[in-house]
């Protein structure tokens, strides 16, 4: 069954549609991948589901900015969660890890960390720090090192570590990958492999370059202007020929 349901999803900047009638659904324990070119939607689409859209929302609506519209639903658990708070879905244990890290700076990594598991119990905090360490032993030798002092793959480590630390149920990743080293890129593919095998964690991602993240999903969506124009298992999508030619040059 899934655990995240997205039903006819339209949202709307002002007049212009940035999803348009999207439906997906990420089975527990499996990994999703988004894929999509620039401005397809991905961050919308993932903003939408986590509740940060409706922040954004709000802040826009405080400032007299545009107008942003929201239709359709988002499930969780079986739950309609289209209006819920964003803390409050994570609190749930629908966890986004956003696009470009947005680490704090000016924190070592191990505040980082503290700040990502504030809502966990003094054990789950613990065990889990061990456990980020584990998949990220880099981690471990800069934990006393500034966020904004890490290389961009490091910081992606600990995006994705401090995300770890909210105790998630799906874990929502947006463009883990971007910017990053062909070396750096296998290291943390297989790095949320891990995570996913390890923990049974249901994890979503999206990708602007498909190639290195299509092995890694179950089950993936192709983004087009907002729309899914395709969808299947990671077999079906990689030896789909639209998917080839727009992704693997052939
Ligand atoms: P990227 O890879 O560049 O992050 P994306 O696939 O994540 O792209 P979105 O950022 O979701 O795409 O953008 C989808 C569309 O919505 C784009 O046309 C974008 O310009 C527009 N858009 C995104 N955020 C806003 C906003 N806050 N206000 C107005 N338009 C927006």
């Amino acid at each position: 069954m899934a655990v995240l349901e997205v039903k006819d999803l339209m949202v709307f900047y002002e007049n212009a549609v940035a999803i348009n009638n999207v439906n997906l659904g990420c089975e527990r324990g499996k990994i999703t991948g988004v894929f999509g070119a620039n401005s397809a939607g991905k961050s919308t689409l993932l903003s939408t589901i986590s509740g940060i859209i409706l922040d954004i929302k709000r802040k826009e609506q405080m400032r007299g900015g545009q107008r942003i519209v929201v239709l359709g639903s988002v499930l969780y658990e079986g739950e309609d969660i289209t209006s819920l708070e964003a803390s409050f879905r994570a609190r749930r244990g629908l966890v986004l890890c956003p696009e470009r890290r947005r680490i704090f700076p000016e924190s070592t990594v191990m505040e980082n960390l503290r700040i990502g598991g504030i809502l966990a119990t003094r054990e789950q905090a613990k065990k889990t720090l061990e456990y980020v360490f584990t998949i990220f032993p880099a981690l471990k030798n800069l934990r006393k090192r500034e966020g904004g002092f890490l290389s961009g793959g490091e910081q992606q480590m600990l995006a994705i570590g401090r995300a770890l630390m909210a105790q998630p149920k799906v874990l929502m990743l947006d463009e883990p990958l971007l910017g990053l080293s062909p070396l750096m890129e296998e290291i943390l593919i297989e790095a949320i492999r891990t995570i996913n095998q390890e923990i049974g964690l249901t994890v979503l991602v999206s990708e602007q370059y498909a190639r290195p993240v299509l092995p890694l999903i179950d089950y993936g969506y192709i983004l087009e202007n907002g729309a899914a124009v395709l969808e299947g298992d990671s077999r079906e999508l990689m030896d789909n020929p639209d998917v080839k030619a727009a992704y693997f040059g052939v």
